[in-house]
């Protein structure tokens, strides 16, 4: 009852709406990231990609002087041709990426995929142009080849790390050309370990090693970064959701306030002027209204203090045998006087057989009363409730049918959400703060049971609760 100090409540309505923030924070937030992550990592690397444009070109053109003076023009030139049509793809593609609104798993997939098939075109041209080179030079010292394939391992490490898949495929390719190289020429040659054939491939080992490692090093740290996005994302989203949440409090809970707050005011205001004085028949109907709408604004802090109980994990129960028949009735007996206000009649089948279940009386009684009234609420006038206990091995099952305006589909969340409502407009034919049934679940499922509904709008609802067998 709203017998506590009303700093209490006020106090208690604010650790429940607390509580229940920072679990809607955990629970209902299911990161979405995994497209936007992927989408960053193809949108760092195409936009990477295309400000190396120049830095390439310039690589490129160096390495096709270099091999037409001191090798082959014709090697060059076929490389360097077959290295811009790498390009001409590659940038067209980052070109395509910049212009993509993102936002579709499967578009990242397929431009990630586009982008391998890219980087697959130019590493397999940079590992052709480094063998034929290699071959020309025929055994022996392979400075140049080998060293712009630690180059352009080094350049992969340090600006393909965007893309895990990419990186891997294009340093697999070097590592192979970069071991293939001098291999070839120890086992055409077959010389003793004295050998610089040798020491040529221990120190492409070396490198290896070397460009590996780094590669490592950035993947780490950009995957790093990735990780504090994504929560700062899922801290954005936890913010978010909890204003709306708190939204829905504040304008479910004034309103709850202000409707009875108003009928009280209005009923004293009346009886203060003094002109019922002679009255007293008119002067007990004008403090009825105000009583009942005094208990109205009691319920709302006694679901606000359970909402917080259940919350913090402090509701206690007192379980003992409880005759659920016996516990309908007084139910039935309690909602009379509601029901009659509706012109709705209610109607108990007793079980056949005796349904004792294991549970707190009285949290089971208030999740009755919660059915009861929720089904003469949403009942038409002249309508009628019927109340019916199965008894089985399966457990004891109580189901609560009203033939009222039902539920349209797809409402499950807002039938159970907490502060919310199907009808959630100012305009709504009845009041009601959204909690009662969020918490005859949690009350439910601390019995090891749980309650569900099956309805037709415009036909009415069946409100089951189902006890395990005990
Ligand atoms: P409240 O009744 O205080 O709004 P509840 O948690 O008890 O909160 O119910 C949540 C919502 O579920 C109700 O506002 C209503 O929209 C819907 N609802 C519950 N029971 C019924 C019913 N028997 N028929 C139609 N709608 C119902």
């Amino acid at each position: 009852m709203a017998s506590g100090s009303d700093i209490g409540s006020a106090r208690a309505a604010r650790m429940a709406l607390g509580l229940w923030l920072r679990r809607v924070g955990r629970q209902t937030l299911r990161f979405e990231g995994g497209a936007l992550r992927l989408e960053k990592q193809i949108r760092d690397y195409s936009g990477g990609g295309l400000a190396l444009f120049w830095k390439r070109q310039g690589i490129y053109a160096g390495a096709a002087f270099l091999t037409s003076c001191y090798y082959s023009w014709q090697i060059s030139v076929m490389c360097y041709l077959f290295i811009q049509f790498a390009e001409t793809f590659e940038n067209t593609l980052a070109l395509r990426i910049r212009a993509w609104k993102g936002g579709s798993l499967r578009e990242a997939r397929y431009y990630r995929n586009m982008l391998l098939v890219s980087s697959i075109l130019s590493s397999v041209t940079i590992c052709v142009f480094i063998s034929l080179v290699a071959r020309m030079e025929g055994v022996g010292n392979h400075f140049m080849p080998l060293f712009f394939l630690f180059s352009a391992g080094l350049f992969a490490a340090i600006n393909n790390h965007q893309i895990p898949q990419i990186l891997f495929l294009r340093l697999a390719m070097y590592v192979v050309i970069f071991l293939y190289i001098p291999i070839k020429d120890l086992w055409v040659v077959w010389p003793p370990l004295s050998s610089v054939l040798w020491l040529q491939l221990f120190t492409c080992l070396f490198v290896l090693y070397f460009v590996v490692e780094c590669a490592i090093i950035y993947l780490g740290l950009y995957r790093s970064g990735l990780d504090q996005l994504d929560e700062l994302r899922r801290e954005r989203d936890r913010v978010q959701a909890a204003y709306e949440v708190k939204s829905q409090f504040v304008s479910v809970v004034s309103h709850e306030l202000r409707t009875p707050l108003t009928s009280i005011n209005g009923a004293l205001g009346l009886l203060r002027t003094g002109a019922y004085a002679n009255d007293p028949e008119k002067a007990r109907t004008i403090l009825e209204v105000a009583h009942k709408n005094s208990m109205r604004l009691s319920a709302l802090i006694n679901d606000l203090l359970d909402l917080q109980k259940l919350e913090a994990g402090q509701m206690s129960y007192a379980f003992e045998q409880v005759d659920l028949a016996g516990l309908i009735g007084d139910s039935l007996e309690g909602i009379a006087g509601f029901a009659e206000t509706y012109g709705v009649t209610l109607h108990f089948t007793p079980p056949k057989a005796e349904a004792l279940v294991s549970a707190d009386h009285a949290r089971i009684q208030q999740v009755m009363d919660n059915l009861l009234s929720n089904a003469v609420k949403f009942s038409h006038r002249g309508g009628r409730v019927d109340v019916s206990v199965d008894t089985g091995l399966g457990g004891v099952a109580v189901h609560v049918r009203d033939y009222g305006t039902g539920i349209p589909e797809g409402s499950r969340e807002k039938v159970f959400g907490k502060f919310t409502q199907v009808d959630s407009s100012d305009r709504r034919a009845h009041g009601g703060t959204g909690l009662g049934l969020a918490i005859a679940q949690e009350i439910m499922q601390a019995h090891g049971g749980s309650i569900d509904y099956a309805s037709r709008p415009g036909e009415g609802t069946t409100f089951t609760i189902q006890f395990p067998p005990s």
